[in-house]
């Protein structure tokens, strides 16, 4: 028995070099795909399949179709039509079917001589001289050539430098193997027996050679039982490994932020304002966690505008007021910029000076709050993702504030976690997002994180009326611009990123500022855009958050965070071209003060179906709940979680919206594995994961 399974454990590690055909160099261009052993091979799973199971007549073709089709080569010419092409005419009696060919050589051409019978696949399409095929797979057809193939042929993801052809060839030979040296299966049986799936070998064989009833169209969705028994698995192994993560960050030692001066409480009480019941929850879930001598690692989830920054000075106060140091890290410099302007107004009342670190400074200044903080005389320090990258030394660092997560993944902050170790603890951190994802997909996304949801805005906002206009009715625009601006109001007016390099959108932002500048010439239009010198960008700011500039046009810079109460009216120009999740933070902009503010989307039609679908969820609702909903019904998950952050959001099978059903499962599975079977995470997290993202491997 002990034997038995030594020897399946040796062959299921086998080196793909064991098999035939595969030399160092391919060895090479395998390992590129994190193919190393022959099992790793039955992993790379079929995007989608080709039916060569039956041929079709020419005559029942239909362009678009992916068809195999059998005929007699009737002519084969070469042409000149502006390039030089070999054309080959194919009949079977019921029509006639071009094969075109771009690249060809002279063996090749030589073989397609009149009266060769032929058995061709690819995707038709209409020609010049009615249906063809541009660079078919074909092959001549013998006394002796096979019959059609019995299975579905799988199609796998493009790789670089290993074409279909020989990906099929290795995975098929990597299946023979299955049955004889085996695969391991990582789950154990009672946490998949009710779901009534196939096993994993059965789900292997399945996927990668279909039977030819097998339906298509349920495979091509990814619908079948042997795909959900993969996705499964597969998800499975992204949550495990999440877990994994949280517990062991949960075990490394962090300070008690116990703030003995009491400066907390000293910033609630100068507030101008009552905390929202929400934020009131959230404060004190943070509070729980940073009393506690282990690590935070906390979201803060919630709607553009609930008033997030504040929970955040105030856990900043509480390590302050520990004696300890707090770091804000955002993710553009003119967040950075409002931040530190934010954080100075609410924590230097309490004697608490503000290190502002940014990129523009100039370098006296930098090494001055640089030393500041590594004495730590400074507890407190605002800065971009950037430069705390380059490495700034703390004298000890308590507390990480991050701010707009949703360009931040889980490797991330694991690297920070690590970074911010000093004297063997652990810093807190609190990672504030405003991009409202589903519960279900926040819970298995961030699973290595506690989340806190605020639900809930400061009382007394209006919400946002929107409208959505077409481009040809811009003076109205123009005029209720004027309009606002003489009602004491300001507005933005931002222009987004439709042209390819910084500089092209600069200049766009600036003929608008300037048309815009022209037609209202009563009012103070000025412009912010990417290309500024920080140290501008911060008194163009300043100067529209003092009432200085009535109009701002700007780039998406100030598409994050940006704080004016007093704007009312923000106009954002190609509406159509931008997605749900950036037109919301947006308008968030607008809407935070007390009086009521409106957004017109401007567009230029012709709408597409989904440009048109945006607009009108816009139009609908202001609720960002809501909007993450429609925009992952139109877009998918990869979308809105943002591909790069997240592994989770490329999966190779599973789907966050359509396995939905799956998750709640998963995460009981997963807390079972944690702890029962420890061991076969790894297992699992090696086999489905990609290198980066695996627990313990993050460098
Ligand atoms: P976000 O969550 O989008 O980062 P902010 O933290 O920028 O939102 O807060 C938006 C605005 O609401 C700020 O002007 C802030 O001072 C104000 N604010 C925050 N909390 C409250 C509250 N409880 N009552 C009234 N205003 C608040
Ligand atoms: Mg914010």
């Amino acid at each position: 028995m002990a034997e038995a399974a030594r020897k399946r454990g040796a062959n299921e590690q086998r080196p793909v070099t064991a098999l035939r055909g595969v030399g160092a160099a391919l060895a090479d261009r395998l390992r590129r795909l994190g193919v190393e052993q022959v099992q790793d091979l039955l992993f790379i799973l079929p995007v989608d399949y080709d039916d060569r199971t039956e041929c079709r007549r020419i005559g029942a073709l239909i362009p678009g179709m992916r068809a195999l089709v059998e005929g007699e080569v009737q002519l084969t010419e070469v042409v000149f039509r502006r390039r030089r092409q070999l054309l080959t005419r194919l009949s079977d009696g019921s029509g006639f079917l071009t094969l075109r060919f771009f690249h060809f050589s002279a063996a090749q051409q030589e073989g397609l001589t009149r009266g060769t019978r032929l058995r061709v696949f690819g995707e038709v399409r209409r020609g010049p001289q009615g249906l063809e095929i541009v660079h078919p797979e074909y092959q001549r057809v013998t006394e002796r050539s096979e019959t059609v193939q019995d299975t579905l042929t799988p199609l796998y993801p493009l790789t670089e430098g290993v074409t279909q052809g020989r990906l099929r060839m290795l995975i098929g030979q990597a299946l023979r193997e299955l049955d004889t040296a085996g695969v391991h299966d990582w789950v154990p049986r009672e946490l998949v027996e009710d779901l009534h799936l196939p096993s994993l070998r059965e789900a292997l064989h399945y996927v990668h050679r279909p039977p030819k009833q097998a339906q298509l169209a349920q495979l091509s969705a990814r619908r079948h039982p042997a795909q959900r028994r993969l996705a499964f698995e597969e998800l499975l192994a992204h949550q495990a490994n999440l877990r994994l993560i949280k517990r062991a960050t949960r075990t490394d030692p962090a300070w008690a932020l116990e703030d003995a001066e009491g400066l907390a409480a000293r910033l609630l009480s100068s507030l101008p304002f009552q905390l929202t019941g929400a934020q009131a929850r959230a404060l004190a879930e943070v509070e729980a966690d940073v009393r506690a001598e282990r690590p935070m690692v906390r979201l803060v989830q919630g709607d553009v505008g609930c008033g997030k920054t504040v929970v955040a000075a105030l856990a900043a106060a509480r390590a302050a007021g520990s004696g300890l140091q707090a770091a804000l890290m955002a993710p553009t410099e003119l967040l950075a910029e409002q931040h530190a302007r934010n954080f100075r107004a609410w924590l230097q009342p309490l004697g608490l000076p503000v290190a502002l670190l940014s990129g523009a400074q100039p370098a006296r200044a930098r090494r001055s709050a640089l030393e500041a903080v590594a004495s730590g005389e400074v507890r407190m320090v605002v800065g971009t993702h950037a430069l705390f990258q380059e490495g700034i030394e703390f004298a000890h660092l308590a507390l990480v504030i991050v701010d707009e997560q949703h360009r931040f993944g889980v490797q991330q902050r694991l690297r920070l976690q690590e970074k911010g170790r000093a004297c063997g603890r652990f810093p807190h951190q609190l990672i504030m997002t405003a991009t409202p994802i589903p519960r279900t997909l926040a819970m298995t996304a961030y699973a290595d994180l506690d989340v806190s949801v605020i639900d809930e805005l400061p009382p007394g906002r209006t919400p946002v009326q929107t409208v959505v206009v077409p481009e040809q009715r811009r003076d109205e625009v123009v005029a209720r611009v004027a309009q606002a601006c003489r009602s004491g109001r300001q507005v933005y007016w931002v222009c987004p990123l439709i042209e390819e390099s910084e500089e092209l959108r600069a200049q766009a932002a600036e003929e608008t500022a300037a048309v815009l500048a022209e037609a209202l010439p009563e009012l103070r239009v000025d412009l912010v855009h990417g290309r500024l010198a920080s140290a501008k960008k911060e008194a163009l700011m300043h100067a529209f958050q003092t009432g200085h500039i009535q109009v701002l046009v700007a780039t998406t810079v100030i598409e994050v965070g940006v704080d004016v109460p007093n704007a009312t009216l923000m106009v954002i120009e190609n509406a159509e071209r931008m997605g749900l999740a950036q037109l919301h933070q947006l308008r968030g902009r607008v809407g935070r003060g007390a009086a009521a503010s409106s957004c017109v989307l401007l567009y230029r039609a012709p709408l597409s179906v989904l440009a048109r679908r945006r607009l009108e969820v816009m139009r609908q609702t202001n609720d960002g709940f809501e909007i993450a909903r429609r925009d992952l019904e139109l877009r998918g998950p990869g979308e809105l979680l943002g591909t790069r952050q997240t592994g989770l959001a490329q999966m190779r099978v599973a789907d966050l919206i359509r396995d939905a059903d799956l998750l709640a499962r998963v995460q009981a599975a997963a807390e079972v594995l944690l702890e029962r079977y420890p061991d076969n995470i790894a297992a699992l997290s090696a086999r489905w994961l990609a290198g980066g993202e695996q627990y313990g491997r993050v460098g």
